[in-house]
């Protein structure tokens, strides 16, 4: 079978020669699919906004209580989810009584809305970071491991999982049907 060529792996550049062979591999066998569904066997819940700016302050309240509130926490269909960089934080400069306020938000990618928990997570990590830590320096990422020690292992796997989806593979993750009958609590 083909390998597939060099831009198949866009969203993992910068990672080991060797690890990307093993990628290739399992590219070549169509069992990429297949191995992040048994790592990753469900998704999370969290569907809406509402829902994603309680599991961000639960986040916040845990490991950032002193930052700067937030004052929007939205997923985001038109967001790219590498081109931002897996999410954006934005600082909106608003005069607020004679004083300039910054409003912060976190806009999370649509496609987070339906991937296992530990990716949702390390986002959302990822963003708090970005609360105290502008750069993506050593600094930041030593912030973003300390909140979530596998914060490399699931930024990886998210791109093994973009990577799947380019290469035409279906989403892992479906949402459940509309209207469906089982209840969720
Ligand atoms: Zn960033």
């Amino acid at each position: 079978m083909a390998r597939p060529a060099p831009s198949a792996l866009k969203y993992l550049s910068g990672y080991a020669p060797a690890l990307l062979a093993q990628v290739q591999e399992r590219i070549g066998e169509g069992s990429l699919g297949r191995l992040l569904l048994a790592r990753y066997p469900a998704a999370h819940a969290v569907r809406t906004d509402g829902a994603l700016y309680d599991y961000v302050h639960e986040l916040k309240a845990q490991f950032m209580r002193r930052s700067e509130p937030l004052s929007k926490v939205a997923y985001d269909n038109k967001l790219h989810i590498v081109r931002n960089a897996l999410g954006t934080h934005t600082t909106i400069s608003r005069v607020q009584g004679g004083k300039l306020k910054a409003k912060r938000e976190i806009r999370v990618a649509g496609v987070m809305r339906e991937v296992p928990d530990e990716w949702l997570r390390m986002i959302v990590v990822h963003e708090l970071a970005h609360l105290r830590i502008r750069e993506h320096d050593k600094a930041f990422y030593a912030l973003c491991t300390h909140i979530e020690p596998a914060y490399h292992q699931h930024e990886f796997d998210l791109r093994l999982y973009l990577t799947h989806l380019d290469l035409g593979g279906q989403p892992l993750w479906p949402a459940p049907a509309a209207g469906g009958a089982q209840a969720t609590d």
